[in-house]
């Protein structure tokens, strides 16, 4: 029987009622169909470093020096930097057997781009954080990019200049949050077909998920 890959998620995705609000956000795609693939292993950071349910929010303000913090929305005053980073090192350093993460969009905790940062006066300012337990997960659109630059590096022989050209936008676009990674996958696995090598054949980061279920759709 084939062992199924252990991925992490946030505990609200998959249903627990563990949002700041008392609520969750259970998502139907992840626990009635990729749950028969994966062991789910679901963690709420916020509960992990000893906060209640319902509790106030929390957001991620940035310092004049340029710093991250994480604070209470009601009191910026009130900081839980130093509990979220501690708790988010040694998870993180504890993962081993972990594939993958399928965290929550926007949560100044779980949020893997574009969350919302205030400054210190309290003032919406640009979607351009990530949040604070997230920050810590290997895997990125950087460690993806790097990944699909050196697969690229395999075809460049092959293809011409407008070609070239063409898949170094279509990784960066990914790289900038404007595409999804199914796009320079395919593309990638076009050439792969066009012109095939041996190595890159051997790879399952071309179809690390079944086809029905879309996954890299999903997973940013
Ligand atoms: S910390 Fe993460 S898992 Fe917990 S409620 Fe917020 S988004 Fe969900």
């Amino acid at each position: 029987m084939i062992k199924k890959p252990v991925i992490g998620i946030s505990g609200c995705l998959g249903g627990s009622a563990v949002r700041f609000d008392g609520g969750h956000k259970r998502d139907d795609f992840l626990m009635d169909k990729l749950v028969e693939w994966v062991t789910f292993r679901p963690v709420c950071p916020e509960m992990a470093i000893g906060l209640p349910v319902p509790r106030p929010a929390l957001r991620l303000v940035r310092s004049t020096q340029g710093n991250i913090r994480m604070c209470f929305s009601h009191d910026q005053n009130e900081d839980v930097t130093e509990r979220m980073t501690e708790f988010s090192r040694s998870y993180m350093d504890k993962l081993k057997d972990v594939s993958g993460f399928v965290v929550c969009a926007k949560s100044p905790s779980c949020g893997m781009e574009r969350v919302r940062v205030y400054d210190e006066n309290g003032n919406r300012g640009r979607k351009d954080g990530v949040g604070l337990f997230t920050s810590r997960k290997p895997a990125s659109r950087k460690n993806h990019t790097n990944v699909l630059m050196h697969i690229q590096g395999y075809f460049s022989n092959y293809l011409s200049t407008r070609q070239r050209k063409e898949l170094s936008e279509v990784i960066l676009n990914y790289r900038s949050g404007t595409l999804p990674l199914l796009a320079p996958l395919t593309l990638l696995k076009h050439y792969l077909g066009e012109y095939p090598n041996d190595y890159l054949l051997t790879q399952n980061y071309f179809d690390p998920y079944p086809d029905e279920l879309a996954l890299r759709l999903m997973v940013n």
